[in-house]
Parts: C-alpha cells; sequence; structure tokens
C-alpha cells in the first residue's frame, strides 16, 4: 500500500487545523488548541486504490515566526495545501510567499513541481472578506496549483474534494 504525505501551511490563525479536523472527523472544532507540531494518520481510498495518509499539522506559534517549520515538511511531504483566510489579507501575501518557496525547493527534476492546493478559508465570512476569490484564482493558476475557497466551519464536501483531487495528484506522481 502507498504512504502519502501531506503538509497544512500558512499563517497562524488561518484555520489549517480546523480544515484538517473537518476532513478527518466531519466536525468543525471552533478552539482547537495546539502548541505542538502533529501528525495524522488515516487510511483513504482513491479511485479504488487504498493509501496510508499522513497529515502534517504544524504548530501555529511557530509557523509565522520561524522558518524551521516551514522547512521541516518541505522536504517530506508529498504535497502541500497552503491555507490563507479570506478576510486577512496578510495572510494571503504569506500564502503567496509559501507558493514561491514551495517552487524553490521542490521542483523534484524528472517528477516535475509537486503538487499543491490553495485553500481559502472561513468563505462563511464573505462579508468580511479582504481577498477576492478572483485574486486566489488568479494566484493558484501563477503557480500552478489546485484552487478551493472553503468554510471550515460550514462544510464538509469541498475540503472531501480538495484532499481528494490533491492525494490522487500526489498519488500519480
Ligand atoms: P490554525 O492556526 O491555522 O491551525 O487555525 P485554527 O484551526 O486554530 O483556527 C483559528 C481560528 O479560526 C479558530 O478560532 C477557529 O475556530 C476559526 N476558524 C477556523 N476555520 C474557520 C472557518 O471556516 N470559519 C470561521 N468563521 N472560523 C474559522
Amino acid at each position: 500500500m502507498s504512504n502519502i504525505k501531506l503538509a497544512l501551511l500558512g499563517s497562524e490563525g488561518t484555520g489549517k487545523s480546523a480544515v484538517l479536523v473537518r476532513f478527518l472527523t466531519k466536525r468543525f472544532i471552533g478552539e482547537y488548541a495546539s502548541n505542538t507540531n502533529s501528525l495524522y494518520h488515516k487510511r483513504f481510498s482513491v479511485d479504488g486504490r487504498q493509501l496510508n495518509l499522513e497529515v502534517f499539522d504544524p504548530c501555529s506559534q511557530q509557523s509565522t515566526e520561524s522558518q524551521c517549520v516551514l522547512e521541516e515538511p518541505m522536504n517530506w511531504a508529498d504535497g502541500f495545501i497552503v491555507v490563507y483566510n479570506i478576510i486577512d489579507r496578510t495572510s494571503f501575501l504569506n500564502a503567496n510567499n509559501i507558493l514561491q518557496h514551495i517552487k524553490e525547493v521542490r521542483t523534484d527534476g524528472c517528477k516535475g513541481e509537486v503538487p499543491v492546493c490553495l485553500v481559502g478559508n472561513k468563505q462563511d465570512l464573505c462579508h468580511a472578506r479582504q481577498v477576492s476569490e478572483e485574486e486566489g484564482r488568479t494566484l493558484a493558476q501563477e503557480h500552478r496549483c489546485l484552487f478551493q475557497e472553503v468554510s471550515a466551519a460550514e462544510d464538509h464536501q469541498e475540503i472531501s474534494v480538495l484532499f481528494t483531487d490533491l492525494i490522487r495528484s500526489a498519488a500519480e506522481r
């Protein structure tokens, strides 16, 4: 059985843990306090193929402050989910930096670019949005990655689809 390793990256408070918990449990955990790096395991089936999925969710406090948490999963993961908060433009600018960094570090010769999905979270708060869906889509096109706006608070379906698409891309490499 193949192992697929994914890493979540993005500014603190963008909802990385909430997105992951929604995918794993179909629930929204409003306050998810984690001050350590976490590694989750799940058996997952894509197109009838069984996979061992590992997902790395970095400790939030470190993720904006320290480069090392960015470096840790950078060479380990088979795919990345880069999360920004649609009501926080700074987190979108940071997502751009992270996408740039992934491209610099992880263009693996003959295998080509590592699969990435750019995720604009907190779509339920769109009345206060600072980043349009179009800007998100354009940034994803510039970096040739998948794109999805989601709400970890409200929906499971889109989060499930984005994980499935990313896992499929990672498994096909
Ligand atoms: P992380 O630091 O990126 O892992 O972010 P968390 O998952 O800890 O979420 C940060 C805060 O945003 C928490 O208070 C969550 O309840 C909240 N949050 C996460 N996702 C959503 C969402 O889709 N909508 C809303 N309204 N709040 C969210």
